[in-house]
């Protein structure tokens, strides 16, 4: 079992009849990048870089990320990293920038919206990013985007600071894929009006779900309706991979669903074209995608799709799964 396994690790991710996804690795250090790669890890899909912002007591300076996202983009070489840019607030607090206390921090100052407040800050955190990107195959990811807006903000901010650092001939890879995430239900259900501004969209169902059924995910008494088969999720998913698909762009998956071995095979029907998880979850994903045919995988997406409640889902998906 677990040698078969092993015997995955520099194996394409594709189904019997083709179909060739890409499995990712979350990561919080650039550290964790070699345990990505020994779990067989085809690119980082998330890098949290939150943790060097986290356990200090100021902010990391340009030159402290840079060598961070070198690091990164070295050891992956020519594989795809993807750097979220900062989020923090929520759950994640920075007791430096001494953010005054909020009554629903979920729902308050975090990620992109401090991002594009902070514009100093932010700023600073895309020259290291765009500087890194020389070294390996870097791409940015905004969080938390809640509409155009704001990802219009975001995408002119970083047009400036690309244009600083040619002005000042510092090198970068000006073909950078940059991304969103989609993790607030306004980003989900317009995605339409989001695809064409954007590489790629990568769906943060840690968030979206919590933000789709009203469910704090940190809050025990309610996590059995914290449900990542809630036919709204479901439909939520489904919009957005059809959106991003139209407007020929690829979209992946980071939140913790992306790994669920119930979800694989649906995720896989409905059309993700990247699914990025804890590095030891890649082999196991990988067992189960070489395994189905994708046209398979379709009709278990469509027939779940048409069921009514999670539970009749996940009772379908365990009789399939023989689980
Ligand atoms: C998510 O929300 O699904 C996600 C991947 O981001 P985080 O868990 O860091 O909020
Ligand atoms: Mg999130």
């Amino acid at each position: 079992q677990k040698e078969a396994l092993l015997a995955l690790v520099d194996k394409p991710s594709i189904t019997k009849d083709g179909r060739r996804v890409e499995l990712a690795a979350n990561i919080g250090t650039p550290k964790d990048a070699q345990g990505a790669l020994r779990n067989g890890a085809e690119g980082i899909g998330l890098y949290r870089t939150e943790f060097l912002y986290m356990d200090r007591q100021e902010l990391p300076s340009e030159e402290e990320q840079y060598e961070a996202y070198r690091q990164v983009a070295e050891a992956m070489g020519d594989k795809p990293v993807i750097i979220r840019t900062l989020d923090i607030g929520g759950d994640k607090e920075l007791p430096y920038l001494q953010l005054p206390q909020e009554a629903n921090p979920f729902l308050g100052y975090r990620a992109i919206r401090l991002c594009l407040d902070r514009k100093d800050l932010f700023k600073i955190q895309l020259r290291a990013i765009l500087r890194a990107s020389v070294h390996g195959k870097l791409r940015i990811m905004y969080p938390m985007i809640s509409g155009l807006e704001e990802l219009r903000q975001a995408n002119s901010l970083l047009q400036s600071v690309k244009n600083e650092l040619k002005e000042s001939g510092i090198p970068f890879d000006e073909e950078i894929q940059v991304g969103m995430m989609i993790e607030v239900p306004s980003a989900a259900i317009s995605a339409d009006l989001l695809a064409p501004e954007v590489d790629f969209f990568s769906i943060g169902t840690n968030d979206l779900i919590q933000y789709a059924v009203a469910v704090d995910r940190m809050n025990e008494r309610i996590s059995h309706l914290y449900q990542p088969f809630h036919p709204s999720v479901l439909r939520l998913i489904r919009h957005v991979i059809q959106a991003a698909h139209q407007h020929g762009k690829w979209v992946g998956m980071c939140g913790e669903m992306a790994g669920d071995p119930l979800a694989i095979p649906v995720l896989l029907g409905l059309g993700l074209d990247e699914f990025s998880m804890s590095a030891s979850s890649i082999l196991d994903a990988r067992a189960c995608i070489t395994s189905i045919s994708y046209q398979e995988a379709k009709t278990w997406a469509e027939e779940v799709l048409q069921y009514k409640t999670a539970e009749e889902i996940v009772e379908f998906l365990k009789g399939k799964l023989g689980k």
